[in-house]
């Protein structure tokens, strides 16, 4: 079970809301948010950011 987040009011975990972009090329791996249009960030933590900000700002939750 994951608490609702403090900041967005939605239970999202680290690693259920977020991608591996590129995990089994030589290149470093990049994250994205699990919603259309989430940019690629360096770090799940950034990712896993733009996912409390989509919720967060999200005006019609379904
Ligand atoms: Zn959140």
């Amino acid at each position: 079970m994951t608490p609702p987040c403090q900041r967005c009011g939605y239970a999202h975990s680290l690693y259920g809301s977020t991608s591996a972009i590129g995990r089994f090329s030589s290149l470093a791996p990049l994250y994205r948010a699990d919603y259309d249009g989430s940019p690629l960030r360096a770090t799940r933590a950034q990712a896993h950011a733009d996912m409390c900000d989509h919720y967060a700002t999200k005006e019609n939750p379904s």
